[in-house]
């Protein structure tokens, strides 16, 4: 069976790295939501491979994304949902980009440009699994909207159950993991703190309370806490707590400010956003009385509200799937990674989690080169990742 595998996997492996390619030369930024047309090839080429059943769904106007799978699949044998997000961050500045962007350039074995590891390349390998494992349970997600944190995998999943298919049981969200298996990711919660002062004339500060004053002592407290809360999960020994659990660091960063009217006038507000993330061991509740007990201290007065909150995720390493996985990549010598590492950002993974599915995030290409300047993936690991993947799903569900 390994053999057929391999086989199957390095015949089909060129057009991999060609559609690859070609989904990166087909620019689908967000901001602004410009997936329509990467969308469309990936339904267009979805045909041409064999899957009959493709549906595009749109759940905002104009931005489709693609639900796929086997034309003799019924729906109480979907089983594995795949899932990858055709988004990409912008460019940006092009200053750093030693290569275009949007050419799909291979150089020294790498593919080069914006969405090679993040996550062009995952989602050509879903585009050609089918056609190498032949399997009819499985179910591909093409969804809009990751990099804005937007409900696309989760208005998929909805859709799906709509339509009959509620047997989901295992899920892969292929974002670049460097082949390490996370069981967990962390959560995120954003918060804007508006510190209060009193206006004054600037030649008599005395009689005013310097509001930005205030944010940089309290922003100083805060950097001394992102210091302390990096420890926990060594600190954290206990033995309720998973091995991908405890490979998740809390952090905090403020990440904008903004206060001051005028030259010489003393100023009464200063407001800044804090970024935190939160590992699966801790509570938000709590997480949020400890940033206002240093608020309390340093800021003094303030008002603090929620911008945004996204939960961690956490699924059993017991699971066939984690085990599968971890099997498969040890068969074709890949060893030396730890098997429940945790995701240390947010990604369309609490979704499908949320939706009952024991699911964990994993690809080929680094998080260190997602939202980079010449952001490039290596077709090698593409290939492991390809053969792994096609090895775990030729195994999966036949020895549960
Ligand atoms: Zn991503």
């Amino acid at each position: 069976m390994l053999y057929k595998i391999k086989d199957a996997v390095d015949s089909e492996m060129q057009s991999i790295v060609e559609d690859a390619r070609e989904l990166i030369r087909i620019p689908s930024r967000n901001p602004p939501g410009e997936e329509r047309r990467c969308a469309e090839y990936i339904h267009s080429r979805l045909k041409e491979l064999g899957l009959n059943s493709i549906l595009l769904h749109e759940p905002y106007a104009d931005r489709p994304q693609v639900i796929a799978y086997a034309r003799d699949s019924r729906f109480d044998e979907l089983r594995i949902v795949l899932n990858g997000h055709i988004d990409t961050v912008p460019e940006g500045s092009m200053e750093g980009w030693n290569v275009d962007p949007f050419s799909g350039m291979i150089k020294d074995g790498k593919i080069y440009g914006r969405g090679a590891a993040d996550m062009k390349s995952a989602l050509a390998i879903m585009m050609h699994i089918c056609k190498i494992v032949g399997r009819r349970d499985l179910l591909l997600c093409f969804a809009i909207g990751e990099e804005r944190a937007e409900p696309g995998t989760s208005t998929i999943l909805k859709h799906v159950r709509r339509l009959g298919i509620d047997r989901l049981r295992y899920g892969i969200v292929m974002e670049p993991t460097s082949l390490k298996i996370a069981t967990c990711q962390m959560g995120a919660l954003w918060l804007n703190v508006r510190v209060k002062g009193r206006s004054a004339h600037a030649s008599i500060p005395t009689n005013g309370i310097n509001a930005i004053v205030r944010a940089c002592k309290a922003i100083g407290a805060l950097e001394a806490y992102a210091r302390d809360i990096a420890k926990r999960s060594i600190s954290n020994s206990s033995s309720m707590i998973s091995n991908g659990s405890r490979a998740c660091i809390p952090r905090c960063s403020v990440t904008m400010i903004a206060g001051g009217v005028k030259e010489n006038i003393v100023p009464d507000e200063c407001s800044f956003t804090i970024d935190r993330r939160v590992a699966p061991y801790e509570s938000a509740n709590d997480v949020i009385s400890e940033i206002k007990a240093l608020l309390d201290a340093y800021a003094e007065e303030y008002e603090m509200s929620m911008i945004a909150e996204r939960s961690p995720v956490c699924i059993d390493e017991s699971s066939i799937l984690v085990k599968g996985l971890s099997d498969a990549l040890a068969t074709i010598g890949i060893t030396d990674h730890p098997v429940c590492w945790c995701f240390p950002g947010s990604t369309d993974n609490e979704h499908v989690v949320r939706e009952g599915i024991e699911s964990i995030v994993w690809g080929s290409g680094s998080i260190e080169q997602a939202h980079a300047a010449d952001e490039h993936i290596s077709i090698e690991e593409l290939r492991l990742s390809t053969y792994a993947l096609a090895l775990l799903l030729s195994k999966l569900g036949y020895q549960e």
